[in-house]
């Protein structure tokens, strides 16, 4: 079986402990690889090399770096189906869909932050004919970049590509659960020449080889992806020494379905929302609300809809959902919808019984579960499952679906769908979370704020935010004359 090895100052290296953790295909439930799981020893070996490479790649200029990263997009343009085969038997989403989401999401990181480094103005301010600002800013230096399991290469691009651009290094440590596409990256960098020390990759579980990067006195920021309760370890380990941080963390995002909305688009989005890649993306619209005069109507096709969607190999072309990424994840799910039921919440379609059969019976299948849930008090309503399971919740009026809406500790993002204008805006204003689409759903544009509001987050990343994070920017302050009052 293959061994993952980290990526240190362009070499492979097993941990110093030499301890492994197996990698499992979720689709068959066997590990079929194996990864390091490092070390503090592991992780300050990985900093120093990226400290030693900080002042080669910030030297670069711009250009220099832009060319090297957008090499980089078009290696992975050239390698996208045997990226995505591997994104697939690694986290078990459908092939088709890594083709057209993750993978070309990631070379698009890799694109878009190249070219906007190379277009970024500053600006500057005059003071009543004093004097004059500007604004310098420098790479932070080394910075640690953590990721889930989720969307394993389109998340480490999303930091990876804007991080390296600006000129700083990085200690990448992906999740333990879904190494395969970092790893095939680090021959991507090797091959068009990105100097050694300037990406490192790092692997092994959260505690033994991410707490080190956060813990770590020479690496002043962190970029972390990944849930609400990891993020408060985050907080506590990088409070001693004042590091920049940026979480993008977990979310229970609210789809509002109001009685006006263009009905077929509204379904077909919402069955997108709710199961796309078993469910298990943040942006997620877990728990639908619908408007009392359209709840019968949308919920039988709705119903219907998601009985019909394909669950089996990621493989095979006509496959809607494949596995959920391990065993672990699975038993949650299923004992939220066991929960549920013990609530004696009604289960419209899925639940707890194995949707597959046969060879597929060893992997780690959830059915796409319809769930009616009359209030926003239970479980299911409160906690994030991050798995194909979605609630449906009729409402009567704008302040009351708002009130619920709004009644979890995430405000990730939100879907509202309506043909009123005036609605759209109302709403948009008011529910809590950092993004609101109306009449649509992941549909992604970089150079916006992305991020989230409560236990959703702290800070944005995207265009400008994400130049602002991963750089220091100094106020210069010129007096015009000498001896112009101070
Ligand atoms: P997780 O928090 O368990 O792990 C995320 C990463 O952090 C992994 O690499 C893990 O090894 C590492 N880690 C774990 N403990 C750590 C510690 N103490 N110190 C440092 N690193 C540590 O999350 P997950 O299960 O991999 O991912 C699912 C979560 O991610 C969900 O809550 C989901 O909503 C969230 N997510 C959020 C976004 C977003 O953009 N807001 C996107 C994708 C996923």
């Amino acid at each position: 079986m293959e061994l993952i090895k980290n990526f240190i100052n362009g070499e492979y290296l097993e941990s110093s402990s030499g301890d492994t953790l197996d990698n499992f295909n979720p689709t068959t439930g066997q590990p079929y690889s194996k990864v390091v799981n490092s070390n503090a020893e592991d992780i300050d070996r990985a900093v120093k090399a990226a400290q030693a490479a900080l002042p080669i790649w910030s030297g670069f200029t711009h250009r220099e770096r832009a060319d090297l990263l957008l090499a980089v997009g078009e290696q992975l343009t050239k390698r996208k189906q045997e990226f995505a085969e591997a994104e697939s038997q690694d986290q078990g989403k459908p092939v088709q869909l890594a083709l057209d989401v993750d993978i070309p999401r990631a070379i698009e990181n890799f694109r878009f932050f190249s070219n906007y480094v190379l277009h970024k103005e500053e600006s500057c301010s005059q003071i009543d004919g004093k004097g004059f600002n500007y604004t310098l800013r420098k790479p932070v230096g080394v910075t640690g970049l953590i990721s889930p399991w989720n969307l394993p290469l389109y998340l480490l691009t999303w930091k990876v590509a804007p991080a390296l651009a600006v000129g700083n290094t990085a200690v990448c440590k992906p999740s333990e659960l879904t190494p395969m596409t970092a790893h095939m990256l680090t021959s991507i960098f090797k091959d068009v020449g990105v100097p050694d020390g300037v990406l490192n990759v790092v692997y092994g579980e959260g505690h033994r080889a991410g707490a080190p990067i956060v813990q770590h006195p020479d690496v002043p920021l962190i970029s972390f992806t990944g849930g609400t309760a990891t993020a408060e370890s985050i907080i506590k380990d990088s409070a001693p020494h004042f590091k920049k941080l940026g979480l993008e963390l977990g979310g229970k995002n609210p789809n509002v379905i109001f009685s006006d909305c263009d009905f077929e688009k509204t379904l077909e989005m919402t069955i997108k929302s709710s199961f796309n890649n078993q469910g298990e993306i943040c942006l997620c619209g877990s728990r639908i609300f619908v408007q009392e005069e359209l709840f019968d109507r949308f919920v039988s096709s709705f119903v219907e809809k998601t009985k019909a969607l394909q669950v089996g190999h990621p493989s095979q072309a006509e496959t809607f959902m494949g596995p959920v990424v391990s065993s672990g994840h699975r038993e949650k799910i299923l004992a939220y919808i066991s929960g549920a039921e013990k609530d004696g919440l009604k289960i419209l379609t899925g639940g707890t019984e194995m949707p597959v059969t046969g060879d597929l019976t060893s992997g780690y299948f959830v059915s796409p579960t319809v769930i009616v849930a009359p209030n926003t008090s239970c479980d299911i309503m409160q906690e994030e499952i991050f798995g194909p399971v979605v609630t449906i919740t009729p409402f009567q009026t704008e302040e009351e679906v708002l009130a619920m809406a709004n009644s979890t500790k995430y405000g990730l993002s939100a879907s509202v769908w309506t043909q009123n204008i005036d609605r759209a805006h109302r709403m948009a204003e008011k529910i809590e979370s950092g993004t609101v689409w109306v009449n649509t759903w992941m549909l992604r544009d970089l150079r916006v704020p992305f991020g989230g509001m409560k236990a959703s987050g702290m800070g944005r990343e995207g265009g400008e935010h994400s130049i602002d994070f991963y750089t220091e920017s100094k106020n210069v302050c010129i007096n015009y004359a000498m001896n112009a009052p101070g």
